[in-house]
């Protein structure tokens, strides 16, 4: 099961601790976890399938809170993508006219060397960055899932077009 803009949602997204049924249609599983999901209304969780399927639009409940682009990314991103793990909100990047993939947290190893994690920097981001301190706060090595990625500053690794993103935020 794949999403359209998040990789590797097993290892990266906000999942519950155990096997639990999904409030939308009761299959077991080790589900993403739906509590801080944004909109009214009570949910636990919800499974791969319910969330790709789009569920989350009819429960008025919504995963991430985007403007960005036209109205069927819009959707994709708020309905059917899971949430972006990151401390506080940060807009999910937005590049030649689509929403970039979330692959991972990154390390040094992601980046052949510190100037293309420099040149992977969003835009947006380049004006606001010392990018010595970024680069010495990333991690040695590769960060496998969400549990080995606490650190106090995270940098968040996309793809456009096969080209890497980089942005961040701090604890
Ligand atoms: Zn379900």
């Amino acid at each position: 099961m794949k999403f359209k803009y998040f990789k590797d949602p097993d290892n990266f997204s906000y999942k519950m601790k155990s096997e639990e049924k999904c409030s939308v249609c009761n299959a077991v599983g080790i589900w993403f976890d739906a509590g801080g999901f944004y909109g009214s209304g009570e949910l636990n969780c919800i499974c791969d399938r319910c969330l790709i399927n789009g569920e989350l639009e009819e429960l008025e409940k919504f995963t991430n809170d985007v403007y960005m682009g036209n109205e069927e990314q819009i959707r994709e991103i708020t309905y059917r993508t899971p949430t972006l793990p990151t401390w506080q909100d940060i807009e999910w990047p937005f590049l030649n006219g689509d929403y970039c993939i979330f692959e991972k947290f990154a390390s040094k190893e992601d980046y052949k060397n510190k100037q293309e994690f420099i040149e992977s920097i969003l835009p947006s981001d380049k004006d606001l960055v010392d990018f010595d301190s970024l680069w010495s706060a990333l991690p040695d090595k590769k960060i496998k899932n969400i549990k080995d990625g606490n650190n106090n500053t995270t940098v968040y690794l996309f793809s456009s077009n096969g080209k890497k993103v980089s942005t961040w935020d701090a604890n």
